[in-house]
């Protein structure tokens, strides 16, 4: 576990070197600790080292984690594919969700969030760069969606995540950075106040700083490789 707290000071100072290069604002930049297939000692390691905001993909995996974990920093981060019978359990024990590609499924969480947990935190996930993958909708789609969610009481929409596909060069993941970053600029001049670009993770978070990314999600960077 001493390794979770090296590569975790490691990471934090990556990012605070990428902050610094990019003239970005010491502190801009969140580190969202990916801990899927992570065992529960780990998360508790890395939150012994001060890291309290984790992400998750599968509700099932998640469930027992955040009920065996406890601190009051601690927040939870659902960044995988969404089943609409999911919804209620994400809805109920996630502050942040990531990953919404569908009106349905922002109008289940929200169905689901109880008013006096306070709205749920959500970002679009865009797909510009993988043909291969479904998750995501494209940029053409954005603007109505993004209108639906922000009408929903119990839903914040604070912005986009994206994950470019892995295989690109530092100038390709740069452009597509910041593309995700002109949609929500675009975002914003319709009037929506989004502030979030979830973009960049251990392999490309540098690019994704760069271009304005204000959470990064690093799984293996701070957990070491999976196995899984
Ligand atoms: C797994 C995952 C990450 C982290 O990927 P690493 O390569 O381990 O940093 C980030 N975001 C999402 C949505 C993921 O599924």
């Amino acid at each position: 576990m001493q390794n979770i707290v090296t590569r975790l000071r490691g990471a934090r100072e990556q990012i605070a070197k990428a902050e610094r290069r990019c003239d970005r604002a010491p502190g801009e930049v969140t580190l969202l600790a990916i801990s899927k297939s992570q065992p529960i000692t780990a998360l508790q390691a890395a939150i012994d080292a001060g890291q309290f905001l984790f992400g998750e993909n599968y509700v099932q995996e998640a469930l027992p984690k955040i009920e065996a974990l406890h601190h009051p920093k601690l927040q939870w981060h659902f960044v995988g594919d969404i089943q609409r019978n999911k919804a209620k359990l994400i809805a109920q024990h996630f502050h942040w969700v990531h990953s919404i590609t569908r009106a349905s499924v922002a109008e289940a969480l929200n169905k689901h969030r109880s008013p006096e947990q306070g709205p749920l935190n959500v970002c679009i996930q865009i797909n510009i760069s993988d043909e291969s993958s479904k998750a995501g909708i494209a940029l053409a789609e954005l603007p109505v969606l993004a209108h639906a969610i922000a009408a929903l009481p119990h839903l914040t929409l604070r912005g986009l995540m994206a994950i470019p596909a892995p295989n690109f060069d530092e100038k390709t993941q740069r452009e597509i950075f910041h593309h995700i970053a002109q949609a929500l600029a675009q975002l914003q001049k319709l009037g929506l106040a989004c502030d979030t670009l979830s973009m960049g993770m251990s392999h490309d978070f540098e690019a994704a700083i760069a271009e304005g990314a204000t959470i990064v999600r690093i799984g293996q960077a701070i957990f070491g490789p999976r196995s899984g």
